[in-house]
């Protein structure tokens, strides 16, 4: 055999992979994979509880590397030589691949995979080590090794391999059906919405804007964190909705300190037409606990109430700064820190009321006509795609609705 590097292995959660759901995961992990590593020209096949990667040359390893990090379902994926699998081999390949390099310590990390191999994990540590040791006079370190050297026994061959590298692990985009996300320019939905794609979720992405009321900016950061949230997602749609109509009749009717729990039920609801035009089966927004006066518990339970579908908040029991550090390892929070106008900060007081319920707002919306104002807003609705992250910028096309 010969030890080109072109295999890449990927492994998945063993703990997903029970059951019925199996060739669901497989299959919709080995479709997002060819997506995502599309244009580097590499091979993806599914073999058993594993996906492997064919690279047409060792080149584009660093793309498909970072590519990787962000595919749903990967765990944890290395690069390896394939040999066959004898103790022969493995010793052979070993003294030619390390031939003039010096390190000071190392460990073997054996797996035996098939079962018939002749030697246990810890007969092949032991052997592989001592002639490792004998070949460069190196100690054995099982905590901090200088050179890690990983040996799998499979079927019909070894894979021998030095690093590996994490995934993001979660679950394939689309295993587990669509949602809508509201998602504003502020820093804790696109986290929210980042987490139920983790969790297989395709996301659907709907914005609020009072443009021209107010200028655009928060229309285009939602384009731009929607561009940043396609990385890990692939293919996503950004719904743009006018929401200066609405809010002038609200202000009509409604108090100052009700407005904006008066907004949010608004948003909702014109998110859950969205969701049902859609096929989603749930509304997701950024929503955490006692953050803001709209965010007490009264309020949240007086915006659902608005509407059927439930609402889903990952970031419901979490501190500002935990959701802050996950804006930054995602990387939306620079484009979520950009200084813009919050269409809910129109008409309202910095104070809302924190104590509603859910009878005295609706006795407040009474003399709005609901479903002419959400469908008013939903016909108006600018409709972006977003393709594979490689062909963003070219892809982004308008389709006019009406
Ligand atoms: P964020 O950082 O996501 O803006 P926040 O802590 O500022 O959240 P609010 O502004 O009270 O909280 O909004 C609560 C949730 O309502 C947001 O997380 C988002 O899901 C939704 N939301 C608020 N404003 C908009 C908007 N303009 N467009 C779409 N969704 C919005
Ligand atoms: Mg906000």
């Amino acid at each position: 055999m010969n030890h080109s590097k072109n295999l890449v292995v990927v492994r998945v959660h063993e703990i997903a992979l029970k059951g019925k759901n199996r060739p669901l995961f497989f299959d919709q992990l080995v479709r997002n994979l060819r997506e995502a590593l599309r244009g580097t020209g590499v091979d993806v096949q599914r073999r058993h509880l594993r996906v492997e990667i064919t690279l047409g040359q060792e080149s584009v390893w660093d793309d498909v590397r970072d590519r990787l990090r962000q595919v749903f379902g990967v765990v944890k994926f290395y690069r390896c030589h394939k040999l066959s699998p004898s103790l022969e081999a493995i010793k052979e390949f070993l003294s030619e691949e390390m031939a003039g390099h010096t390190f000071g310590s190392f460990r073997i990390t054996s797996r035996r995979g098939d079962k018939s191999f002749p030697l246990t994990s810890p007969q092949l540590n032991r052997e592989i080590g001592a002639y490792v040791q004998q070949l460069i006079g190196a100690r054995v370190d099982l905590l901090k090794p200088g050179v890690n050297i990983f040996v799998e026994i499979l079927p019909g061959e070894a894979l021998v391999y030095f690093q590996e590298e994490a995934g993001p692990g979660g679950l394939p985009v689309g295993v587990s059906g669509k949602v809508v996300a509201l998602l504003s320019g502020g820093i804790d939905s696109p986290v929210a919405a980042w987490r139920m794609m983790k969790r297989g979720c395709q996301v659907i992405l709907v914005h609020f804007h009072s443009f021209p009321l107010l200028e655009g900016t928060s229309r285009e950061k939602a384009v731009e964190l929607a561009e940043m949230l396609n990385r890990y997602q692939l293919r996503s749609t950004l719904f743009l909705v006018p929401f200066a109509d609405v809010q002038k009749e609200i202000v009509l009717s409604v108090p100052p300190a009700y407005r904006i729990i008066i907004y949010r039920r608004f948003m909702a609801r014109i998110a859950e037409r969205i969701a049902r035009e859609q096929g989603a089966k749930a509304l997701v927004t950024g929503e955490s606990l006692g953050q803001v006066g709209s965010q007490t518990l009264e309020n949240l339970v007086t915006i659902r109430s608005a509407v059927e579908l439930t609402i889903f908040s990952p970031l419901i029991g979490m501190d500002k700064q935990e959701i802050i550090d996950e804006a930054r390892r995602l990387g939306t929070y620079p484009i979520s820190i950009i200084p813009d106008e919050d269409c809910c900060t129109l008409f309202t007081p910095r104070h809302p009321a924190t104590r509603s319920t859910p009878e005295e707002v609706e006795r407040l919306e009474s003399s709005l006509d609901i479903p002419a104002l959400v469908e008013r807003a939903v016909a108006q609705a600018e409709v972006r795609r977003f393709a594979t992250e490689k062909a963003v910028k070219s892809a982004i096309i308008q389709e006019p609705r009406g």
